[in-house]
């Protein structure tokens, strides 16, 4: 039997709940009467508006940029009338500014057709992705021509394309590899010409067997001798779908540091934004629709949706038949590194993946304690952070003296939280000694 590959250090299983929506195919959510539009939902400077108040926009139509720094465009997600440029609900900074469209439902809706972009060269094809306002969408929001256009020092030889959703309960990109898997494909031809090299490996956990055999199928209809696109199943362990520990599995190499994936010769980019990268290229669409996973059984619908940008979570619970009472905590995101949210008065960004709505028997209510040293913490953690020391540090106000422990290498994957017997907060404690310590 081959050995499934994997990251060497750490590592958790949790249940993955994926069965909840597994099988629940993309469904459209109906436009509400109004979208809230974030102005910041990438990483970077947050778009200035382009139109004014009461102005009247069409879908598809830039509504905000970034004019100085990093960033990209903002796009209506419909046709209507620029209502208020005001705050919305936002799940980390309690409010944001936003603009608010009241929606036409009367204009028709867009019609997109393939176009060929193989006459395109790469700089032609980087300038469409950043004009489409392209975010990884699996992610923080990283702009995505940025992580295209890779320093001129890095000599890329390989995409990695990350399949491996190994968060639990969420589907939505299970769902895009079985229902896309030939816009996927086509999406990362897209990106292999951008970056000038032939080789691509999309890494998928070996729990989506019909993903993996949808995304092998469709490169194998893809084909061609400019291109070499292969999938790789990879063992199931969380987070194999963190991009260090996702690159390390695939290739053996292993970024160092601050480095970035490029410094070892690899860009990866999620299976989602890939997808994207089709619309924006072949069908010229922008980014401003998400698929979004509903799970949780404090919920009385679950599924995989396809929403506009700006959808308000109660629009989606109402489209939902409502919470209903075994509900207990809502998440932005997965159980592992999502945000728990207290207000449904948020609206989707295009980094939004999943809300969960979960009830008190699919999370742990107990209450923590104190360190008993047990030292599970840093057997768990893929990067080798001494959580127990940073939280032990943060409690006694000394939170500016962990980065001897690792602090900056902690990207919040949760496996210490999760495997602690006290059941401490370790990732709230890394959040509060990242603010305090100094690099
Ligand atoms: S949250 Fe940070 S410290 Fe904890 S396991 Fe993940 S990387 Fe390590
Ligand atoms: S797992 Fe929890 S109890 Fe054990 S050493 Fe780490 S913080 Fe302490």
């Amino acid at each position: 039997m081959t050995t499934l590959l994997t990251f060497p250090k750490g590592g958790v299983h949790p249940p993955d709940a994926k069965q909840l929506t597994a099988d629940c195919p993309i469904e459209v959510i109906p436009t509400p009467d109004e979208l809230e539009i974030i102005l910041g939902q990438h990483i970077g400077a947050p778009c200035t508006p382009t139109v004014d108040k009461r102005a009247t926009v069409t879908e598809g139509e830039m509504i905000g940029e970034v004019k100085k720094g990093l960033g990209v465009p903002l796009h209506a997600p419909v046709a209507g009338t620029i209502k208020l440029m005001g705050m919305s609900g936002h799940p980390m900074r309690v409010k944001a500014p936003s603009m608010t469209i009241k929606v036409d439902h009367d204009a028709p809706a867009n019609e997109y057709t393939r176009s060929d972009w193989s006459d395109k060269d790469g700089k032609e094809l980087l300038s469409l992705v950043h004009g489409a306002g392209l975010v990884g969408i699996g992610g923080a929001g990283f702009p995505t021509h940025v992580k295209l256009s890779p320093p001129p020092s890095d000599t890329i030889d390989t995409l990695i394309l990350n399949g491996a959703e190994c968060e639990p309960y969420i589907t939505s990109d299970y769902r895009q590899m079985l229902e896309m898997s030939d816009e996927i494909i086509e999406g990362a031809k897209i990106i292999l010409k951008i970056l000038g090299i032939k080789n691509c490996c999309i890494g998928i956990e070996s729990n989506k067997p019909e993903a993996i055999k949808a995304m092998s199928a469709a490169a194998a209809k893809g084909a061609s001798p400019a291109f070499d696109i292969k999938v790789i199943p990879l063992q199931v362990k969380y987070p194999q779908g963190s991009e260090k520990q996702l690159i390390q599995s695939i290739t053996g190499r292993k970024v160092k540091g601050f480095a970035l994936p490029s410094s070892v010769g690899v860009v990866v980019h999620n299976v989602a934004t890939t997808r994207a990268i089709y619309d924006a290229i072949v069908l010229g669409k922008p980014l401003y629709e998400k698929i979004v996973t509903i799970s949780g059984l404090g919920i009385n619908k679950v599924g995989n949706f396809r929403v506009k940008v700006g959808t308000k979570i109660s629009d989606i619970v109402d489209y939902c038949g409502g919470v209903n009472s075994k509900l207990s905590k809502i998440i932005m995101g997965g159980p592992m590194m999502g945000f728990n949210i207290s207000s449904l008065d948020i609206p989707i960004t295009k980094t939004t993946s999943a809300i969960l709505f979960l009830s008190a028997e699919e999370i742990d209510t107990t209450p923590h304690s104190n360190c008993i040293r047990c030292g599970w913490c840093l057997e768990a953690c893929p990067m080798g952070v001494e959580a127990k020391e940073i939280a032990i540090h943060v409690e006694a106000g000394k939170g500016e003296d962990t980065s001897q422990f690792g602090v900056f290498e902690c990207f919040e994957c949760g496996c210490c939280a999760y495997v602690c017997p006290a059941k401490r907060p370790l990732v709230q404690f890394m959040r509060l000694a990242k603010m305090k310590a100094k690099r």
